[in-house]
Order: C-alpha cells, then structure tokens, then sequence
C-alpha cells in the first residue's frame, strides 16, 4: 500500500480495510483533508462526488471514534442532502469499518419507514449519516441525542442549500456541541454556501482540489444536434446498440417523460429501469442493485438520480434532455468514468439550445465537439431559426406572447421542464 495511508497512523483495523478496498494511494481531496481532519481542523473543501471525498472524512472520523471513549451515543454525524447520497455514505462507513469490532452506523433518512430506523436509533451506535428533514423528524420526537457529537460534516452542502435545507441544517447544527469539528464539503462555493461556513465553521482551512473540468478528463464529451424528439429516440436507438456501451444512464427532465422513455426502450425489448423522485426508498435500491448485478443496464432517470449513484460500471451517460444548470451537467456526466475509468457523455441538443453548451463550456473549459451519425443527420440549420421577424415583433398585440398554435414544440420543451 501506498506510504501515505500507513504514515497517517490510523487504527490496523482502517487500514486493513483500505487495503480490502484496493486503494493503493490517496485521491487529491484526500491527500489534502485527511491530515487536517486528523488534527482536528474546520475544514471548507470544495470537492465533487467522484473525488473520493468521502473516504476523506470517514477516515479520519472512524479513527477518532475507535481510538477515543465509546459514549454509546453518536460522536459523528453526516448531513447528507439525498437519499441516494446518505445511502452511498452508509455503504463507504460500512466498508471503512468492517473490521472494527461492535462499531456501529445508523443511516435515517425519509422515504423509508421511521419505526426501522426508529429502533436502530434505540441502540448504541457511534456514526450517524442523516438527511435533515428525517433527522428534524426524530429530534422533535426526542428519539435521537445529537449533543454528542464531536465531527459534523455537511456534504455536497451546495446541494442542500438549492434544496432549501438552510433553517433544518442550522437548526441541527445548533444542537450539536459548539466545540465541535466541522467539515463542509461543496461542488460548487457559491456566496450562500460561504455565508453558511462563516456561520457554522471556525477558522475553517480551506481545501480546494482541481476545477471540476480537470476531473472530468477521462469523460469523453460530446452532442447530437437534434431537430425533434423523434430524432432524439433514433440517436438513442443507435447509440444504446453501440459496441462501447455497456451500462448507461439516459437522462430526461420531468419524471412523466422518463417514465414514458422507459416503457418505450422496455418495448424495443431494453433492460431498462428508471430513478425519478416519485420512487420509494425501496425501488430506487432495488433498482441500483439491478444496474449493478446486471439485470438492467439502462437507467432512464431524472436529476434527482444525478447526485450519489455511483456504479463504477456505466460507460455512458446520455441526456436525452439537457439539464437546468451546469452543474447539474457536470454531476450528470459524472455518473461515468467513476474512479478513474474512462467514460462517454453524450448531450442531445436542439438547435435552440446551442447558448446552453456555450455556458457548459464556458464553465467546465473543455469543449463539447457535435458529432454527426451518417443516416441520423440533423437538418441544416436555418438562417434566422431562432428570431421571429422584427415586423412580427414589431406588430405583436401587448401581452400576447409570440408563437401561436403551430409553435407546439416550443410549448413542449417549456412543458418538459416542470416537475422532476
Ligand atoms: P466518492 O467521491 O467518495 O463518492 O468516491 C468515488 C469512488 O472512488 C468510490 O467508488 C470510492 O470507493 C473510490 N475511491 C475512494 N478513494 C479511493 C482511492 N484512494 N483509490 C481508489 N478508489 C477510491
């Protein structure tokens, strides 16, 4: 094994299973974090899923704990914004301490039964992974005591933030010692994730591996442009029966349309599952555990799927429709080339949407060449396709909007983008 992970003096019983894990020397995030963490360090990291930030803090957190007092109670705890996310934690903890006699993790997270977890919270354990509205849930209910807790990490806090999770993170915050330590871990810093830090975290070091478009560099990226949604379903049809591709995750906007792509690759006689927010707890597992032991190998999902899934054995990430945001883009394609393997990403993309992979670009600084499949053209764009004439403009009625009936595909695309 690599020197750094026998240098960091971490208890046998870690290391062994690092060794287990097949590691054999540290990610950059963990380069950086793990000895800071170890020295009891605030830390603000901006670092994605995919960097191996999570062994980054567990390490370090696991070893506190076995090598200090066992209280009983919880002396660590994990905010996590997902389900998909708090699961996957739960998994690495799992991993890290396999050879650690009687530690134990509680996951609780919502959409899964609260009498389980319920019970699970009744017993000694050391680790607490958690979404914050289920945590809220069993501290109001007094079936969980936090006020132990002597590591607090919030990760991919971006994330909880865009999904309104500020007042429950301070709140939970709140009732953990103030003398805690403190981990933030972000893709992205914006001003509110900094606003959150200088509230929660003291002369935190800040911690920030490579630009996310360095870490994307065994991705392959690239487009389709595409005239309609009939074109789009034969650039799928095409590039699902592609040699390269074995597993695949084909992204949609709404739940509805991902739905209605999932029957009609089930149709064509496709091993297709699908992972949208209307899924319990139970399906999107299942679900997981099928794209992983190969019963399926395409997953038609939503966003809510972006974050957290991480199968090491997904070759292609394809989005049938464009995401909202950039970094929504960049945590998509991210779903490949996990772990240092090589991987695909592959964008449809309507003539109207060519200022959206601008901005990809422009952000990621890598360019997203189009690619053309001979037989599955697109058309040849048209002068002007995107501006309505400036004597319509001009002659528009006050407070009509352009674009009448014959306009249905624009009404479709606006249509398509609500309810994920
Ligand atoms: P994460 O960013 O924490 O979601 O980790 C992404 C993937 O990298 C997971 O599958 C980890 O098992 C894997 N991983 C984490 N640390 C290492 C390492 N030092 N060497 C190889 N793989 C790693």
């Amino acid at each position: 094994m690599d020197k750094f992970f026998d240098q960091l003096n971490l208890h046998n019983d870690i290391l062994k299973a690092v060794e287990t894990e097949g590691y054999t020397e540290p990610t950059d995030i963990q380069k950086q974090a793990i000895p800071l963490v170890i020295e009891g360090q605030d830390l603000l990291a901006s670092a994605q899923t995919g960097t191996g930030k999570t062994a980054a803090f567990l390490l370090p957190i696991l070893n506190k704990i076995v090598t200090g007092e066992r209280t009983g109670g919880p002396r660590a705890l994990v905010l996590a914004p997902t389900r998909e996310l708090a699961l996957q934690i739960e998994t690495q903890a799992k991993k890290y301490s396999r050879y650690l006699r009687a530690f134990k993790t509680v996951c609780v997270l919502g959409g899964a039964p609260m009498s389980v977890q319920m019970r699970k919270l009744s017993k000694p354990f050391d680790l607490l992974i958690a979404t914050p509205g289920r945590l809220i849930d069993f501290m109001d209910r007094k079936k969980v005591d936090i006020t132990g807790i002597e590591v607090l990490v919030l990760d991919e806090a971006d994330r909880m933030l865009d999904m309104g999770f500020i007042d429950p993170v301070k709140k939970i915050a709140a009732k953990t010692p103030s003398d805690r330590q403190t981990l933030l871990f972000s893709a992205t810093m914006p001003k509110s994730v900094i606003k959150l830090a200088e509230h929660l975290l003291r002369d935190p070091t800040e911690v920030k591996i490579h630009h996310q478009h360095d870490k994307n560099e065994n991705i392959q990226q690239n487009l389709h442009y595409a005239d309609d949604l009939g074109h789009k379903n034969r650039l799928l049809d095409h590039i699902l029966n592609e040699k390269s591709l074995s597993n695949a995750i084909v992204f949609t906007s709404t739940k509805r349309h991902a739905s209605k792509l999932l029957r009609e690759l089930q149709d064509k006689g496709y091993q297709t599952g699908a992972m949208h927010g209307d899924m319990s707890q139970r399906q999107r597992t299942r679900t997981i555990t099928e794209l992983k032991n190969g019963k399926i190998n395409i997953l038609v999902a939503t966003d809510v799927a972006a974050r957290g899934i991480d199968v090491k054995s997904i070759t292609h990430v394809i989005n049938f429709d464009m995401p909202q945001s950039v970094e929504d883009y960049v945590h998509r394609i991210g779903r490949t080339g996990r772990a240092g393997a090589k991987g695909t990403a592959l964008s449809f993309v309507t003539r109207g949407e060519s200022y959206f992979i601008k901005k990809i670009e422009k952000y990621t600084g890598q360019i997203i060449d189009p690619l053309v499949i001979t037989g599955l053209e697109p058309k040849a764009p048209k002068k002007n396709q995107n501006s309505e004439p400036r004597n319509f403009r001009q002659r528009r009625p006050f407070g009509k909007k352009p674009g009448g009936p014959s306009n249905g595909q624009n009404k479709r695309f606006t249509k398509r983008r609500h309810g994920r």
